[in-house]
């Protein structure tokens, strides 16, 4: 029998590719995004005690109801809008699940999804294997925001769902007020939703961040998704939520029922506990990471490499066109066995990468030791 994909296009990921790579030489790893740091040590203890006392068989299918509380509570806290923890919030096994439910529930075959270009690459399979068509919108450098104009016409009678992504993955770039006010105006009159990735939402160097929960009219027709995994520095939790108005979250749990049917308990148990105890602490994240970011790109400032503009997330793009003319995935994977870093190549999230456009990303999520050799290394070429 010919195995006939589904997805003939599509490959191993390239952060399961780069971080392999990255350990089959003993490299500094600042391809995936993920710390090398240790999670609140509370926490930790939380899951444990969670475990041992037995939180271990299946959570109700939407979420612990302490966990959805906590995440209505900060909701409330942090974008003064007040949601049904019972209707609107919806616990998913990392944002990963949120999203491809989200997309899954609502796209149909034929329906057209508008996509940036670059776009984190969940996003693109998710949708073909929903029977949907994508249209990507470029942005372009060094700030990476939307022409709205472009935008508007890129929407049809086919468009049924738009999916934004602010602080973005991989360019760091983070949307303005403005920029909601003019999707709003965009999509107003279309009969179309919106998946807002917010992962990176505690993550943003600005004065203020935009989101979705702060738009009163955007919000009524998008599913916002979130990660803890970001948040509290645990990754390997996979834990996630959504929220959204009651009719669109009541169509995402239809798929989510059967997808995970639901996360594992005593992690939600330990968030739910966390939360109560601890809810200032996502407010400090953004300093925390800004120092992360100041260093790397302080030690990086006399070296050939170009530094971008980075305003949120805790990915830094650096063009390479001083040092190299390759391509960035030969130049990436030179990175690793010559100097021993690990960088991510920009182009794996186009689908039409810009001509001659040279750039890799750096995670700066680790220790400052570890960045200072990584850029000591980096400096080098
Ligand atoms: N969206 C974006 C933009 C991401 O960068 C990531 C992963 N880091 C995810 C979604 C998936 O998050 P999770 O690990 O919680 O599934
Ligand atoms: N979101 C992470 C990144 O952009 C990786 C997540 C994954 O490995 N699937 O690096």
């Amino acid at each position: 029998m010919t195995l006939a994909s589904k997805l003939p296009l599509v490959g191993t990921t390239i952060f399961t590719q780069m971080s392999a790579l990255a350990a089959e030489f003993g490299a500094l790893n600042l391809s995936q995004g993920f710390p090398d740091f240790a999670p609140d040590q509370r926490l930790l203890d939380r899951a444990a005690t969670a475990i041992t006392l037995g939180n271990n068989q299946y959570a109700p299918m939407t979420g612990l109801p302490a966990l959805r509380e906590a995440i209505a509570g900060l909701i409330s806290q942090h974008y003064g809008r007040t949601v049904d923890a019972n209707l609107e919030v919806t616990v998913t096994s990392g944002a990963s699940e949120a999203i491809f439910d989200a997309i899954a529930a609502l796209v149909r075959p034929g329906d057209e999804v508008v996509l940036f270009d670059p776009a984190y690459d969940l996003y693109e399979p998710a949708v073909l294997l929903a029977g949907g068509v994508w249209r990507r919108l470029a942005l372009t450098a060094p700030d990476f925001r939307p022409d709205w104009q472009a935008f508007e016409a890129v929407l049809g009678p086919k468009t049924r769902l738009v999916i934004i992504n602010s602080p973005h993955n991989p360019t760091g770039s983070c949307w303005q007020e403005q920029d909601l006010a003019a999707l709003w105006q965009a999509i107003k009159s279309q009969d179309c939703y919106l998946i807002s990735d917010e992962v990176y939402e505690f993550i943003h160097f600005g004065e203020t961040a935009v989101s979705v929960h702060k738009h009163s009219q955007l919000r009524d027709r998008a599913l916002v998704v979130s990660s803890f995994g970001k948040s509290f520095h645990l990754t390997g939790w996979k834990l996630g939520y959504v929220v959204a108005p009651a009719a669109l979250s009541a169509e995402l749990r239809k798929v989510h029922q059967f997808v995970t049917f639901c996360t594992a308990t005593p992690l939600q148990a330990a968030m739910a506990e966390h939360l109560k105890a601890l809810p200032e602490e996502t407010f400090t994240l953004a300093g925390f990471y800004r120092q992360k970011r100041d260093l790397l790109r302080d030690l990086l400032a006399g070296s050939r490499f170009k530094l971008l503009p980075c305003d949120g997330t805790y990915f830094q793009l650096l063009d390479y066109s001083a040092i190299s003319d390759e391509d960035d995935l030969s130049f990436c994977q030179r990175l690793v066995k010559d100097i021993g870093v690990a960088a991510i190549p920009v182009s794996v999230f186009y689908a039409e990468p810009p001509a001659g456009q040279r750039l890799i990303r750096l995670c700066f999520a680790k220790e400052d030791d570890t960045l200072k050799e990584a850029a000591r290394r980096l400096s080098q070429l």
